[in-house]
């Protein structure tokens, strides 16, 4: 299988493309074709996790061979979440809530994060790489984290890690700066997400141009879903969630499921279309955003405008004005327009705004809706779920618990509709307590404790141990001086 550029004729084998995280052109990469012989969804969904996730990978990334895909998705998973099937699905209410936070850093994030270290080992392995593999990344907060943990003292790569300087919890930024490991490395920017990420992907455009990285025996990736080696992985608990419905009884295989995804750079919905096209029977894929509705609006008008205020919400991890991933799905659905996306994506560079054709539009639209939630109506539903339910949803997931019942509304479907909920609450314990009713005064970490004791849920692990490890990463950069702060890193 080969993977090409969304916008040019480039082109890489899965391995590279992995390695490369983007394209040489800024362009994503995609399979060419997306025929996958011997995969077949229905006998997929019916395994476990496991077995789905190697299933999955195998026919993205058929470089590898099965008995490689199965031995890295163990190492990757095994022990390391709190569940036995890693990403169970809870019926709650009239939805199903797809739990994806039972990883080591309590966000979504790590069930693909957990697993790209182990594909880019393997990866440098089949292209005979022996520089350093140096991964550049921009957070909204639990990317960094769940990153930095998959990279720890992995042999022949170093992680770099930039944050919005104030755009991110309390809880969020202490995961990160006390990350242990010698290849470890996170700074704080005077910016917000976006300058991040769009420092990132320049440093990846400056550096291809002027040869940065020749003679220093590195060479930069990426562990943002840019890279196609994060978003395979995420392709998996759809899957999972479906032969959830199939075994509780709810659902028979080819009944469609609707998914309902809070979203910032449109990587796990995304995923949730990958699954559609390898022949999950996925109804509507339900785009939640909140007050930055920036997708939502593009999903209504078919003009994707960024010259527009930027919210910092009580979900932070979708405080994103510039969706990376959409621009793979405009590739999609224009049948490989490479000239038109480069195109767009210029427009949006230079102007900050781009349009769609209608039929475009009309083709997403059979496939996607939309539904936006500001922080107060997010906090309403957490706190009427919670009273309604005993579930407690962390605002990112009560995000799209309020465009699922907008959804219901509105479409009348008849279909079990799953909400995917991307991190625990007790990431976000201040907005969490507000919205239930509680007093949410006073530091961070206390109110960790006061949400659990008000709840009777335990604080998970990771979270509780944060409060007593040193420091680790006290650098605070203007957003120009990170491509500095790479250099030094990469040469030091
Ligand atoms: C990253 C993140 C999202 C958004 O996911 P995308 O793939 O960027 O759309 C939503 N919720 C949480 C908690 C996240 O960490």
């Amino acid at each position: 299988m080969i993977y090409r550029s969304t916008r040019s004729s480039a082109q890489a084998s899965p391995a590279e493309a992995i390695l490369a995280g983007i394209a040489p052109d800024g362009g994503l990469y995609l399979p060419a074709e997306f025929s996958f012989p011997g995969f077949s969804s229905e006998e997929t969904v019916k395994k476990d996790f496991y077995g789905i996730a190697a299933d999955v990978l195998f026919a993205l990334f058929p470089e590898f061979t099965r008995s490689e895909v199965e031995t890295l998705v163990r190492a990757a998973y095994t022990g390391k979440f709190e569940t036995e099937d890693l990403t169970p699905t809870v019926p709650v209410g009239e939805n199903y809530i797809l739990e994806l936070f039972r990883g080591p850093t309590c966000a979504f994030k790590d069930v693909a994060l957990s697993v790209l270290p182990h594909l880019m080992v393997k990866s440098r392995e089949k292209c005979g790489v022996t520089d350093e593999t140096v991964i550049l990344t921009a957070t909204s907060g639990d990317t960094g984290k769940a990153a930095l943990k998959g990279f720890q003292d992995v042999p022949g790569t170093k992680i770099l890690v930039f944050y919005p300087h104030g755009g991110v919890s309390a809880v969020q930024r202490a995961q990160m700066v006390t990350q242990k490991g010698e290849n470890t490395f996170v700074s704080a920017i005077e910016g917000n997400f976006d300058d991040a990420q769009t420092g990132v992907k320049n440093i990846f455009a400056t550096f291809a141009k002027e040869n940065t990285m020749a003679g220093t025996g590195a060479r930069l990736s990426s562990a943002n879903s840019i890279n196609i080696g994060r978003l395979a992985p995420q392709i998996v608990y759809y899957f999972k969630a479906y032969g959830d419905l199939m075994r509780s009884g709810r659902i028979a295989f080819g009944d469609a499921v609707d998914f309902v995804v809070p979203t910032g750079n449109f990587g796990n919905i995304l995923a949730g279309y990958f699954a559609k096209i390898l022949g999950l029977p996925v109804g509507k894929l339900v785009c939640a955003s909140n007050a930055n509705n920036i997708l939502t609006d593009f999903i209504r008008t078919g003009t994707y405008d960024k010259r527009r205020p930027f919210f910092q919400t009580a979900s932070p991890s979708m405080d994103i004005l510039v969706s990376s991933n959409l621009e793979r799905l405009l590739f999609l659905l224009s049948e490989g327009d490479d000239k038109a996306v480069a195109g767009w994506m210029k427009s949006l560079n230079t102007d900050g705004v781009y349009t769609v054709p209608a039929a475009l539009l009309e083709k997403m639209r059979t496939v996607f809706c939309g539904y936006d939630a500001d922080d107060a109506e997010a906090a309403k539903v957490l706190g009427k779920v919670y009273r309604d339910t005993g579930y407690l949803m962390d605002p990112h997931t009560a995000v799209a618990w309020s465009a699922a019942e907008e959804y219901r509304l509105d479409s009348k479907t008849q279909n079990p509709v799953v909400v995917l909920a991307t991190a625990s609450p007790f990431k976000f314990s201040r907005p969490v307590l507000a919205a239930i009713g509680e007093d949410a005064e006073g530091d961070e970490f206390a109110l960790l404790h006061r949400l659990s004791e008000k709840t009777g849920l335990a604080i998970p692990q990771s979270l509780g141990e944060l409060e007593i490890l040193p420091e680790r990463h006290k650098s605070v950069i203007p957003k120009e001086e990170m491509a500095a702060f790479v250099l030094e890193k990469v040469k030091g």
